[in-house]
């Protein structure tokens, strides 16, 4: 009746950390990327084998996991992975009439 505080957030939802910020989400939050033969593939249903690496779906991360190799550093693998099936995702995602996806201002 008095579960013990831990680091652990929201019991039942699994906390990921963001390869590009560096922050913390709700895994749901978050795409979730494979590695599969040096192709970084996003796996949204978080299906596929072997380990993810977790990201906002988002320029602004991708662009930085990207940049600073942290998905090959996150899935072990190395550097020269291939992000174009990423990128491909993203621009989807930011297609021009997709107005609402914008800056939160704070
Ligand atoms: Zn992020």
């Amino acid at each position: 009746m008095n579960p013990p505080a831990s680091d652990r957030q929201v019991s039942g939802t699994p906390v990921r950390t963001c390869v590009g910020c560096h922050r913390r989400a709700p895994q749901g939050d978050l795409l979730r990327v494979v590695c599969e033969e040096s192709r970084l593939m996003p796996d949204p249903e978080r299906r596929r084998p072997g380990r993810g690496a977790y990201v906002h779906l988002t320029q602004e991360c991708v662009s930085a996991a990207i940049a600073r190799k942290a998905f090959g550093r996150a899935l072990r693998t190395g550097g020269g992975l291939d992000p174009s099936d990423l990128e491909r995702a993203l621009e989807q995602l930011t297609e021009p009439n997709v107005g609402s996806v914008g800056m939160t201002t704070r």
